[in-house]
């Protein structure tokens, strides 16, 4: 099958409604040879939500967003995007559907300049769309104005805002989100924040991993929390946020506190 017969069978997120499943995973198992890291992941994102992803290092936060975007297969459970099943579906057609990645370490072409690394992000589409491009650069005006620089030469907060837009090229209906925030100073953190909230204003569904829990929080609508690749507490982002095991355990916080 081509990939133009692919993306013409797609399903089509934009047909889904508000508050329905845009992605759901159920039952996810994956393992890295003997290594299980994820222990049967049960997890739905509505369309037009924010969803944080919390957990400590080595929960199965990025294995779960790399499961997603088709980069790992699950050895067993399925996962499902706009109600069809992606066992199978290889990682570009995955971004065809509609479902973009930035990943853990931003990941960015240091040797490519800002333009080109946007246009890399419009690799699997029909030449790069302006439209993308324009919407990229009115979230990140600095983007525009470093359009012409190497990315290795751009700040850290520049490097996560370039993999951020390079993802939104193709304007994906569901964006993954890995850490964004991490290694930033407060104030480009709060700016990236602002962004995400911006981005999912216009209408982009987000799965947001964070070890900030508590910024996470304050943006997300639902949050889940994964302990050693299991599912230990999924609620409104809310109720997370005033949780005492969470707020001892991800917000530092004392039990007394
Ligand atoms: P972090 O916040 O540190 O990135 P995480 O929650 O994203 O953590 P994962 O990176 O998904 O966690 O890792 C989940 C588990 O899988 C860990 O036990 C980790 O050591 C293991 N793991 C991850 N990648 C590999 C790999 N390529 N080979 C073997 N084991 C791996």
């Amino acid at each position: 099958m081509s990939d133009q017969a692919t993306i013409d069978s797609a399903p089509r997120a934009d047909a889904f409604g508000e508050g329905m499943p845009l992605l759901e995973l159920r039952s996810v198992e994956v393992a890295y040879g003997g290594i299980v890291a994820l222990k049967g992941i049960d997890l739905q994102v509505r369309q037009g939500e924010i969803v944080a992803l919390l957990g400590a290092n080595g929960a199965g936060k990025t294995t779960t967003l790399r499961t997603i975007s088709g980069l790992l297969s699950p050895r067993s459970g399925e996962v499902l995007y706009a109600g069809e099943a992606l066992a199978g579906v290889p990682a570009h057609r995955i971004v065809q559907l509609g479902i973009g990645h930035s990943p853990e370490g931003r990941r960015i072409f240091s040797r490519m300049t800002v333009l080109e690394n946007l246009q890399m992000g419009a690799y699997r589409f029909k030449g790069v769309p302006q439209k993308d491009l324009d919407q990229v650069f009115e979230l990140f005006p600095r983007l525009h104005e470093r359009r012409s620089q190497l990315g290795g030469n751009l700040s850290g907060g520049e490097q996560q805002m370039l993999a951020i837009g390079r993802a939104m090229m193709g304007q994906p209906s569901l964006l993954l989100l890995d850490e964004p925030s991490m290694g930033l100073a407060p104030l480009i953190v709060a700016q990236i924040f602002e962004i995400i909230e911006r981005i999912n204003a216009l209408g982009t569904t987000i799965l947001l991993v964070e070890q900030n829990a508590a910024q996470a929080l304050k943006l997300a609508h639902r949050g889940y929390v994964l302990e050693t690749g299991e599912v230990v507490m999924s609620a409104p982002a809310a109720e997370l946020l005033n949780d005492p095991r969470v707020r001892e355990a991800y917000l530092g916080e004392t039990a007394e506190g």
